[in-house]
């Protein structure tokens, strides 16, 4: 039988393992470049929407996804009161980071990848049998994700999201019965570092509530994590090369759906790139259609999501929300509708 050419990919977080690994499986060399290591907590909400049973069964996750929970309710606060309660139209499957890729990266070594840790190396988007699934794209930006887990704490509902003062905090359960904290905040001049470092960015926010709520929690000093530099684009790109995952668009957190888009890229990416390796697709055709195939799955919901973005960050137009949620007119569910 002729070798199948091989397949380089840089950036081991869900897009690149998940992808990494159905290429395994597929007979074809990978070899697989990741800045850090594994396990490792990440910033993150660590809950999943839209994760449909088509992208579970191609890429054959459930055995990475067995003991998720499973989230349906969702409330909301704003100003510290719940303003509204929505049943998700699929339930969330929540698991922390440090565990599913920690699970991924094991399997894909077992399945006979080439794994190099602590290895980075340059983002060319042209390089022909290269694919980039490095993350999020770096810019300045003003914005800041934190998180930590806590032990023991109860929660109001499945997932509590928080509104504050250019600010948003999703409250989930995950194994072991952790609770992950995480949220997006607009960078301040605080000086303050772990658990207190969060409590101070949920007071500056307007969510003294919140923080009251959490201040003397038990929580995992080292699952506390922090990522600058988190900018939303709601445009898939770029044209140049395979960019899967965040490298190809980052969906506003609070959707819950980003990991869902790293799977479900991976997915789009597959049969390409399967085709590329029995040489029978060009990389330039495989760019194209994979481009395309990202377009047309992900451009309707990145539209939707920014558009509600836009009213989650500032009190006054939490206000619209809050009168909306009282006439039952909250957009979520044509929202969720359109996270698969
Ligand atoms: C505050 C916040 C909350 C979020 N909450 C949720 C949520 O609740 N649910 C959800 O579904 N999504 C959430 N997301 C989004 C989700 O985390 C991402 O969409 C998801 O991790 C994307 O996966 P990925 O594989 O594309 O990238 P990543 O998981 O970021 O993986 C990229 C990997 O590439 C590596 N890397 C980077 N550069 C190089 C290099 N040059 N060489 C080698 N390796 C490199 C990095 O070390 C990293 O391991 C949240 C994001 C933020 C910021």
């Amino acid at each position: 039988m002729k070798a199948l050419r091989p397949i380089e990919i840089v950036g081991g977080g869900l897009a690149g393992l998940s992808l990494g690994l159905a290429l395994r499986r597929g007979g074809v060399p990978v070899r697989l470049f990741e800045a850090g290591g594994y396990p490792r907590h990440r910033v993150c909400g660590e809950f999943i929407t839209g994760l449909s049973s088509g992208t579970i069964a191609r890429l054959e996750l459930e055995p990475f996804l067995r003991d998720a929970l499973l989230h349906r309710d969702v409330a909301w606060f704003i100003a510290g009161r719940e303003t509204c309660r929505q049943r998700l139209p699929q339930p969330a499957r929540a698991l922390s980071r440090h565990l599913l890729d920690a699970r991924l990266a094991h399997a894909f070594v077992a399945a006979g990848g080439e794994l190099l840790t602590q290895t980075r190396v340059p983002i060319e988007p042209g390089v022909e049998g290269r694919i980039d699934t490095t993350g999020r794209r770096r810019s300045p930006s003003e914005w800041l994700g934190l998180k930590i887990h806590a032990h023991g704490l109860p929660l109001r509902c499945d997932l509590e999201l928080h509104l504050g003062d250019e600010a948003y905090v999703g409250l989930s359960r995950v194994e072991d019965d952790r609770m992950n904290i995480c949220g997006l905040f607009r960078q301040r001049e605080i000086r303050a570092r772990g658990p207190a470092l969060l409590l101070a960015y949920l007071r500056a926010a307007n969510l003294a509530g919140l923080a009251d709520r959490l201040d003397g929690a038990d929580f995992d000093g080292a699952s506390f994590t922090a990522v600058a530099a988190v900018n939303f684009d709601q445009r898939v790109g770029p044209a140049v090369g395979v960019a899967l995952g965040d490298a190809c668009a980052m969906i506003p957190p609070f959707t819950g759906n980003g990991m869902a888009m790293a799977f479900q890229s991976a997915e789009l990416a597959l049969d390409p790139l399967l085709a590329y390796a029995r040489a029978e697709l060009g990389w330039p055709a495989v760019c194209r259609a994979t481009q395309a195939a990202l377009q047309q799955r992900f451009r309707r919901r990145l539209a939707a999501a920014d558009v509600l973005h836009s009213f989650l960050l500032k009190p006054a137009r939490q206000r619209w929300l809050t009168r909306l949620a009282g006439v039952h007119l909250l957009p979520l569910n044509p929202l969720y509708s359109v996270l698969h």
